[in-house]
């Protein structure tokens, strides 16, 4: 736990979010901001700033936000629609909270490349 990041706040419980999803490893939440019908943030709990942070130990957990990203879709109604999984990295791709986080885009037709 990182006493000033942000999402390791929210994993917490300090700071309030809309969940959607939890588990042992994983907690999911609605944006602040969505871009989309469907925009929620799927995080570690353990704090982990970016992806360029990864190591070989964090290949299972990172597998294991895509298996939460796919329940999730299936949730939340956008399995057959469609849907992007984004995780930005550092400042180009606009990586603005240093806990990594996968967003889950869907609900309307996304536009390729992103901007
Ligand atoms: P990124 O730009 O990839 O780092 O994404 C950060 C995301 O976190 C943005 O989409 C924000 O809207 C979202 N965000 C920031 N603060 C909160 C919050 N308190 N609760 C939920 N989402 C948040
Ligand atoms: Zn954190």
């Amino acid at each position: 736990m990182e006493e000033t990041c942000l999402f390791c706040r929210i994993v917490a419980g300090s700071i309030p979010a809309r969940l959607a999803h939890e588990d042992d490893e994983t907690l999911a939440f609605h944006d602040i901001d969505p871009r989309a019908p469907v925009h929620v943030l799927i995080v570690p709990r353990r704090h982990i700033a970016a992806v360029d942070r990864l190591g070989e130990p964090d290949a299972a957990l990172m597998g294991k936000l895509m298996l939460v990203a796919r329940h999730l879709a299936r949730e939340l109604g956008v399995a057959d629609s469609g849907y992007r999984l984004v995780i930005n990295n550092g400042a180009d791709a606009g990586q603005s909270v240093d806990h990594i986080h996968m967003h889950l885009l869907g609900g309307r037709p996304l536009k390729w490349p992103p901007g």
